[in-house]
């Protein structure tokens, strides 16, 4: 770093410089390294904060009802503030773009946005790594024109495949074999490989974690990559207690009855699914364990949520407005500052703090936190 910022204002964050950060004198493409020598290649954009599923573990109905205020239009950022921002990330070291929300394909145009997204490069010439999170709800309509937008492949989220138990998770009745259809169109599109995300909550869909494995590889064979997510204490909404995360040991233990298993190597730094193959059938499978295994240590991700807010943490408790410098005139290298500063004051690793100071898996919650932001206003 060329320069030296008091510690005060680097926990402050940007409000403490009164939103003008120091002059960078890094690079475009020179690695910015946080406090904890992590470098920036990851930028979640959540496009949406609105979903039409009512997850229990994400926007439980009775919080997210009708009387809920979600973020007006005029506060969205647009695709045009949205496509600046990436390519200043770029600049900062991101390599990866991934849309989320909320649920993004309910944001109007998406396809759109994919396309200007897709027409970015690194300061080396390359273009981005991008990709997408969806419930695949409405996946089957959009996926052609993803794909034709310059999308690259997807996540999609799918918590069972017993149809009442899906049905049961999602909390508005939609069915598996709809979510089905969108990965069967975005596989047609050439939209792969497709990870599916299974977020795992002791008690309520644990029972799927094999059979789920079986009907992905009758269906897809190798095309779907399954992954199990360690159901996490994200937001505040959502009644997160440890008794109901089941680790991501147990799925293992649970997946090796069905025969012999063998680790793979990471695909990439920060990566963060353990990644395992069945010895029998050759199907991918990853563990994403942030509650039992916190990986804080290689955390290279930043997000930045529906109204602009950068946010340096899954559980940060507060952003920083990208926003106001946007709309209040910035030019490009005054934001790039400002990237750099919150950058390098970045010293957030609240699962591995969590995981120092949570009792043994008892079942015991933890003490309660400050109020986290809700992982559908900053994406997952
Ligand atoms: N609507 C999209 C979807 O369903 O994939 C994108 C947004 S959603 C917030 C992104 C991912 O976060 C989903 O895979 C969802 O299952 C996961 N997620 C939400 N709340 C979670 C929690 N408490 N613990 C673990 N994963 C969670």
């Amino acid at each position: 770093m060329g320069k030296i910022f008091a510690i005060n204002d680097l926990r402050r964050g940007l409000a403490a410089t009164g939103g003008h950060a120091p002059a960078s004198s890094l690079l475009p493409g020179q690695d910015r390294l946080d406090t904890l020598g992590r470098p920036l290649r990851d930028l979640r954009i959540s496009v949406t904060d609105r979903c039409n599923f009512r997850c229990s573990y994400c926007m439980p109905k009775e919080v997210f009802d009708n009387q809920h205020a979600f973020l007006p239009q005029t506060a969205l950022l647009s695709f045009e503030e949205i496509t600046r921002l990436a390519g200043l990330f770029a600049n900062a070291g991101a390599r990866k773009l991934r849309l989320t929300g909320g649920e993004p394909l309910l944001r109007k145009n998406l396809e759109h946005l994919v396309e200007m997204l897709a027409a970015l490069r690194t300061p080396d010439g390359e273009p981005l790594d991008l990709t997408l999170t969806t419930n695949g709800s409405i996946l089957a309509r959009k996926a052609v024109a993803l794909k034709a937008a310059g999308l690259k492949r997807l996540t999609v989220s799918l918590d069972a495949i017993d149809d009442a138990v899906f049905r049961r998770m999602n909390d508005v009745d939609f069915a598996v074999e709809d979510v089905l259809a969108g990965i069967d169109a975005a596989l047609a599109a050439g939209l792969a490989p497709v990870k599916v995300n299974m977020v795992v909550k002791k008690g309520t869909n644990d029972d799927q974690i094999v059979p789920l494995t079986r009907a992905l590889q009758a269906r897809y064979g190798s095309a779907v990559v399954l992954r199990f997510i360690e159901f996490m204490d994200v937001g505040s909404t959502n009644g997160w207690r440890l008794d109901d995360v089941l680790p991501s040991q147990e799925v293992l233990a649970r997946l090796r009855e069905s025969g012999p298993l063998t680790a793979l190597p990471a695909t990439a730094q920060g990566e963060t699914a353990q990644r395992w193959r069945f010895d029998a059938t050759g199907q991918e499978i990853g563990l994403v364990s942030s509650v039992t295994q916190a990986f804080c240590g290689s955390c290279n991700r930043a997000r930045l949520s529906t109204d602009g807010q950068l946010y340096l943490c899954l559980f940060a408790t507060h952003g920083h407005d990208l926003r106001a410098l946007l709309r209040g005139g910035a030019d490009d290298a005054a934001i790039a500052a400002a990237i750099d500063h919150l950058w390098a004051g970045r010293d957030d690793r609240y699962s591995a703090l969590r995981g120092a100071a949570t009792p043994p898996l008892d079942g015991r919650p933890t003490p309660a936190d400050e109020r986290r932001v809700e992982m559908h206003y900053i994406g997952g």
